[in-house]
């Protein structure tokens, strides 16, 4: 059965590239009913940092991408790879080469200026052992045929084994080195799926042959292309966001940037939105474009706003609470937060905007928005204002309806129009000129509060 595998490096956050990835490989085994495992390849210690590893963690729970078994930690597996290692020495299909620096530095000039690509030329292979003299452990690649395998993203690939050499893997100083790390890892973890970035692609050939040297079953494999950025160059830093958590900071619902993420280079027709149910019960690696494909942040702000909109509001309202703890504002005792939820969704593209546009339904109004007050606070508001706060404390009931009646009664009275009762009131009550509709926005604010901004508006 499938077991598909993500093996992030622990040198930084999990970025927008890596979480795509992960969801890749995570929907191959959703989709098959087979396992998602994490392997954790943190052998580069310099780079490496827990604080990496936490992140990455963070990231694909936030968005939901769970593992089924402890991740595995390179690090802690010394002993194995020594053990394969070992093994194919022992069976001629490593051996030692004591060849020093400065004569594969020649060797490799003299090829270059001959315009050859530089390769060891086996010197070492069947060499008696030289105690004493320092080495590194090479793999004896085949010196015929070729490998070949049929890429789910990019077809079929063949590379002859001429244009190989062998590979060191181990060095010097016995640490095993990376291309040999995966493949007995992949081997050990029974990976039957390798979903990975397209720069690893010229690892694989000579994954392969190694793999097929220890008798070990060779896996499928997906190489993706890179995400640019929106003006065409490859996705980094200076195109904003790039960490997956910096995107939840944002005020994004892992929903949205799941179906924006699988959009990024994989199509099912022309469809747009897309459930989680409904990716694993339709992804297929076949599906993803063999193209780079573009960050577009319009994108993931009109799906964002899609699931605001469309998901079970209790469910929003979650996600909401925890921004408004991010603002530092407290709900408890204001409008339960699937009304605002239903009131604002329409308005903004993220949950942060919406938990920033909502305070004045949770703290007082402690000043207004320069230009709304300069147009409708200052100059003439202070009768519309004065009259309808009477009949708002005189209301008995406090409802959208009532609300309503006593802002027209006080149009009528005075014989104006809406705006010049609405804007000044919702200016004094909100702080600006931008809330949703008046009647709903005031029922949910305590009739003795509205009437009390009216009156300090009124100062
Ligand atoms: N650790 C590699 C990376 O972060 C992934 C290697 C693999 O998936 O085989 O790019």
């Amino acid at each position: 059965s499938v077991v598909s595998r993500f093996a992030p490096s622990p040198t930084g956050y999990l970025h927008v590239g890596g979480a795509r990835t992960a969801l890749y490989a995570w929907l191959v085994a959703r989709a098959a009913g087979g396992k998602f495992v994490l392997r954790i390849e943190d052998t580069d210690r310099e780079r490496s940092t827990q604080e990496a590893i936490d992140a990455i963690f963070e990231g694909m729970e936030w968005l939901g991408l769970t593992w089924d078994e402890p991740p595995i930690y390179q690090t802690k597996r010394f002993d194995r790879y020594q053990t394969v290692i070992d093994q194919l020495l022992a069976e001629g299909k490593a051996y030692k080469c004591y060849c020093s620096h400065e004569r594969l530095e020649t060797m490799r000039e003299e090829q270059m200026a001959a315009g050859l690509k530089p390769r060891y030329d086996g010197k070492c292979y069947g060499l008696e052992d030289q105690p004493g003299k320092p080495y590194v452990i090479r793999f004896r690649n085949p010196q015929e045929g070729s490998v070949v395998f049929d890429d789910h993203v990019r077809g079929r690939i063949e590379i002859s084994n001429k244009e190989l050499d062998d590979l060191i893997i181990a060095r010097t100083d016995g640490t095993p080195t990376y291309n040999f790390c995966v493949v007995v890892d992949d081997w050990d973890m029974g990976i039957t799926h390798v979903v990975r970035g397209e720069d690893h692609i010229n690892n694989t050939p000579r994954q392969i042959n190694i793999l097929q040297a220890l008798g070990a079953p060779i896996p499928e494999y997906a190489h993706v292309s890179m995400i640019l950025g929106d003006d065409g160059k490859k996705l980094s830093k200076r195109h904003g966001a790039v960490s997956v958590t910096e995107y939840r900071d944002k005020g994004y619902l892992p929903e949205a940037m799941i179906n924006y993420l699988v959009r990024l280079g994989w199509s099912h027709g022309d469809q747009e939105v897309f459930s989680r149910d409904e990716l694993i019960s339709i992804f297929k690696l076949s599906d993803i474009n063999k193209a780079a494909s573009a960050f577009n942040t319009e994108k993931l702000n009109w799906l964002n706003q899609h699931y605001m909109k469309t998901l079970p509001v209790e469910q929003v309202a979650a996600e909401l609470a925890w921004h408004f703890e991010q603002l530092g504002i407290a709900t408890t005792g204001g409008p339960a937060l699937t009304a605002i939820v239903g009131l604002q969704a329409e308005r903004v593209k993220t949950l942060r905007e919406m938990a920033e546009i909502s305070r004045y339904f949770y703290e007082p109004v402690t000043g207004f928005e320069e230009q709304a007050a300069k147009k409708h606070l200052r100059p003439v508001a202070g009768e519309p204002l004065r009259d309808v706060q009477q009949r708002f404390a005189a209301l008995t009931s406090w409802t959208p309806e009532t609300i309503q009646q006593a802002i027209q009664d006080t149009c009528a009275a005075l014989d104006v129009g809406m705006g010049k009762v609405g804007m000044p009131l919702r200016v004094a009550t909100t702080g600006g000129g931008n809330s949703p509709s008046l009647d709903v926005t005031l029922a949910l604010i305590p009739q003795a509060v509205v009437v009390e901004r009216i009156g300090l508006a009124l100062e």
